[in-house]
């Protein structure tokens, strides 16, 4: 009998040692992926939300400047467009009432992956899942999507090549390049090195109808995107730019 879910993978963050889930839903609405299906990743004992609230997130996000942080204002903010009250607090509530059986135990995953799309983080990190249930996933579908903040990572090497490297700035994107990953970079609108730094997302292209799921550009393997800033995630963007030290020292510290 075939789930709205799954879970493929059970363990413990390389970042800090805390429990994770990893669950894969079958259908999606979001309008800029596509039907791809979305695969999460979990703090496995705490919700989301208090997740956030109790830096817990480390589990799953490491060290992603995106998290709720102190920024140069002497505030908190939270930048990541993933609102985890919404679907992630969801799933994970399905989750813990046992609702979504274990991928180990579902009748044909040749069946259930053929002609789909996979995108690896629609919430968390991708990098903490076994690097062979990627790999065989991907092997079985017909495309993916992935990135990841934690390319500055040993363990997350065995994704170069498999998730784009997210970066915000043109040091990160230098860096990550020198690494061999393709890069996912968010710029500032009128960034003088954007010519430098890959292919625009399609969809910023006015008028576009392209989605993720016929796009899959961002499969780690073909080039590096750049997206310019706009949202909760542009307020970081502009935060780099001024200043690139007092980030990494809030980052690495
Ligand atoms: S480049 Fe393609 S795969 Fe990457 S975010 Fe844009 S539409 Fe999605």
């Amino acid at each position: 009998m075939s789930s709205n879910g799954y879970v493929l993978q059970r363990g413990f963050s390389p970042i800090n040692g805390e429990p994770f889930v990893v669950i894969m839903t079958m259908k999606s609405s979001n309008k800029k992926t596509g039907n791809m299906i979305q695969v999460w990743i979990l703090h496995e004992d705490v919700n989301p939300v208090d997740a956030i609230k109790t830096g817990l997130d480390q589990t799953i996000c490491g060290d992603c400047p995106h998290r709720l942080r102190l920024h140069s204002d002497g505030k908190l903010h939270r930048t990541c467009y993933v609102n985890a009250g919404q679907a992630p607090l969801s799933i994970w509530r399905t989750y813990k009432k046992g609702l979504y059986p274990d991928i180990n135990n579902c009748v044909n995953l040749d069946a259930l992956l053929s002609g789909r799309h996979i995108r690896w983080g629609a919430y968390g990190d991708p990098s903490v899942i076994d690097p062979s249930i990627v790999k065989s996933f991907n092997e079985k579908s017909e495309g993916h999507t992935g990135y990841t903040h934690q390319w500055r990572h040993a363990f997350c090497d065995a994704f170069i090549g498999v998730f784009q490297a997210s970066c915000d700035s043109f040091g990160d994107y230098l860096e990550a390049s020198s690494k061999g990953w393709k890069c996912f970079s968010v710029v500032n609108k009128g960034d003088t090195n954007v010519a430098n730094i890959g292919k625009l997302c399609p969809t910023e292209v006015p008028n576009s109808q392209a989605k993720c799921q016929s796009c899959t550009l961002c499969d780690g393997s073909k080039t590096d995107i750049f997206i310019p800033a706009h949202g909760t995630g542009g307020k970081l963007v502009s935060y780099v730019s001024q200043d690139v030290h007092e980030l990494s020292e809030l980052l690495f510290n």
